[in-house]
């Protein structure tokens, strides 16, 4: 897929979009429901606040989680002297735009007193977007989809055992088949069942 195809999804043309004829009724409700894919991490007291985040992903307006993957015990990436973390994969059947989803993740981290002082420090909780539909994004504060998605198996593994079949945008191409191009091999172990 060329660069040309990549969409500068900025405010404006969102607030553009929703000046559209029919856009009252779809911010009334009938939104068109997209499929994202959310990466969830956590080091800090993890199985306690992957669990309040999940709680939360459930109660998001217009959305309805579908899919969690295995719960994965992972080597930290970045800084290495900090605890393991729990990562895992849930999908979202989801009204929200992708801007609105990436604050409402952002509320959550919030909620679940994630501080960032130090990048790729220890955190509470952590939600990345790494799929949204098919939809290619390139904006200040939200690429999608998730520039290391194909990078790092703590998050293309968990994607590949609840969506395996799905196409990446960039790519053209089925996730299952390009798990070659990991680069980063954080996961230790798959955690039992919670
Ligand atoms: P990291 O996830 O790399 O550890 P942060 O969670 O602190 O870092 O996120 C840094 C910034 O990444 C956020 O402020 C957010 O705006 C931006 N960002 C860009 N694309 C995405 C995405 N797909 N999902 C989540 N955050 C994103
Ligand atoms: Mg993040």
């Amino acid at each position: 897929m060329t660069k040309a195809r990549r969409q500068q999804n900025t405010a404006g043309q969102e607030a553009a979009a929703l000046r559209q004829p029919g856009s009252a009724s779809r911010l009334q409700g009938e939104q068109r429901q997209a499929r994202a894919y959310i990466g969830i991490g956590s080091n800090i007291q993890p199985q306690e606040h992957i669990r309040q985040c999940l709680a939360l992903l459930a109660k998001l307006p217009h959305s309805q989680p579908s899919g969690e993957s295995p719960w994965y015990l992972t080597r930290p990436w970045g800084i290495e002297q900090q605890p393991n973390f729990i990562n895992l994969v849930v999908g979202l059947n989801t009204g929200l735009s992708a801007p609105a989803l990436l604050c409402a993740t952002q509320a959550i981290e919030q909620r679940l007193q994630r501080v960032r002082d130090i990048k790729n420090g220890p955190r509470t909780i952590d939600l990345d977007i790494l799929l949204f539909d098919d939809a290619v994004i390139e904006t200040p504060n939200l690429i999608i989809p998730h520039p290391a998605l194909l990078q790092r198996d703590f998050m293309l593994l968990p994607l590949l055992d609840i969506a395996p079949k799905q196409l990446h945008p960039l790519e053209g191409r089925r996730l299952c088949d390009l798990s070659d191009r990991i680069q980063y091999h954080q996961i230790i172990e798959q955690l039992p069942q919670p």
